[in-house]
């Protein structure tokens, strides 16, 4: 098992029923975040928060703040994401032990925040299906982008290998790969 942050290991006789701060930084190794390509933590999470006894018991109460780097799910490019004052709230029922490990409350409220569906903004229009090109830059030239869901544009970023080798030709008299067509 990892270490808990001392900041997450709270020790309940210094806990009060006027509340004792649980102020200060956390990292994602600390907090065990996932990370890859896609979603990471590279900057600590801020914990603002407050432990009080309530009965028996100790409550935490507060937020938590940070960034997280994306990448855009439709253009591929990384943006931030602020993630701004995520609530904290967790009771710890007694029995309690001589401390308290704040760390799985702390970290699945995190996880909640995390977006489902990244988009670097939501009018984001992706990469041209065709050539690829990021269209929130420009347009592209060779006139096949934008015209039927940017999630294809994703994908076809992807570089799968063609599935029929013949160029297709286009209108234009210009050449469109060959997988491209099956989507029409
Ligand atoms: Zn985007
Ligand atoms: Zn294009």
């Amino acid at each position: 098992m990892k270490k808990t942050p001392p900041l997450l290991q709270l020790l309940v006789r210094n806990v009060s029923f006027e509340g004792l701060p649980v102020v200060g930084e956390l990292t994602a190794a600390d907090l065990d975040l996932p990370s890859d390509e896609r979603q990471s933590c590279p900057e600590p999470f801020r914990l603002e928060a407050r432990a009080s006894l309530v009965s028996e018991g100790v409550l935490l109460q507060g937020t938590v703040s940070g960034q997280m780097r994306c990448r855009c799910d439709r253009c591929l490019q990384y943006y931030t994401q602020e993630c701004a004052a995520i609530p904290v709230c967790h009771d710890y029922p007694p029995p309690l032990g001589e401390t308290v490990d704040l760390t799985e409350g702390v970290r699945d409220d995190i996880l909640l925040a995390f977006p489902q569906r990244l988009l670097c903004s939501p009018e984001c229009r992706g990469l041209c299906p065709d050539c690829g090109q990021n269209l929130n830059v420009r347009e592209c030239a060779c006139g096949g982008g934008d015209t039927g869901s940017p999630v294809w544009g994703a994908l076809d970023a992807l570089q799968l290998p063609e599935a029929e080798g013949k160029p297709v030709p286009t209108a234009s008299g210009r050449r469109r790969k060959g997988p491209v067509r099956r989507r029409s």
